[in-house]
């Protein structure tokens, strides 16, 4: 076991350590809305997007969600935050490809969800807004990558923005300013457990 050391060089330590963090706090000084993006294998994408829709909520922030691809079945989390007045919720998209199984259908659904979605980045009067599933768009050809990542951009300076999604492609990357990858490292749903209710829907 490691040997505790005195109060005395703790209280050293730990002031050192808080000059250097008090540093980098005062150098982080743009004033500026954030892009956050959520990608990877592991499970916490959305959720997370959806905590820290509900942290803009305690500040009464005016919010919106995209939901691109969302079928019939319910979720807890439009359940709850599409019955708050601050929240502006759109649950769009045909369901899944394997599901749909009609290309044209896709892509139109596609189409249309980017729509409002592109009207949602341009308006200033909203402070945060998730694109939930958006990554998906590009990998067959839906959406033009190009010209979401200007939109992306071209929000209004203090909007903040999360994008979730599995494989976002590298345009994506590029111009989201905090990119999180979440590492699948075991899942419940492979040794068989039910998906639950409050944690995965
Ligand atoms: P969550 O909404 O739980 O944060 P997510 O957004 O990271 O999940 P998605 O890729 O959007 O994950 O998957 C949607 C659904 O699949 C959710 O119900 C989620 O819990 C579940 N899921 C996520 N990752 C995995 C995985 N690695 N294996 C099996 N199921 C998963
Ligand atoms: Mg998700």
């Amino acid at each position: 076991m490691k040997k505790p050391i005195s109060d005395q060089k703790h209280q050293q330590r730990m002031s050192k350590v808080k000059q250097k963090i008090d540093k980098k706090i005062a150098k982080a000084d743009k004033e500026q809305g954030v892009s956050v993006l959520l990608t990877g294998n592991g499970k916490g994408k959305s959720s997370s997007a959806f905590g820290m829709l509900g942290r803009s909520l305690g500040y009464g922030h005016k919010c919106a969600v995209v939901q691109f691809i969302k079928g019939d079945w319910e979720c807890g989390e439009e359940l709850f935050f599409s019955q708050l007045p601050l929240v502006s919720y759109h649950a769009m998209g045909a369901g899944f490809t394997w599901e749909t199984q009609n290309q044209e259908a896709d892509k139109a659904a596609a189409e249309k969800a980017w729509v409002l979605a592109a009207s949602l980045l341009a308006d200033p009067d909203i402070d945060f807004l998730i694109l939930d599933e958006l990554t998906y768009m590009f990998n067959h050809g839906w959406l033009d990558l190009e010209m979401v990542a200007k939109a992306i951009t071209e929000r209004p300076a203090n909007m903040n923005l999360v994008v979730t999604g599995r494989g976002a492609p590298n345009g994506l990357i590029e111009v989201c300013d905090t990119v999180s990858e979440i590492k699948d490292v075991k899942h419940a749903f492979r040794d068989g457990i039910k998906a639950q209710r409050g944690i995965e829907f």
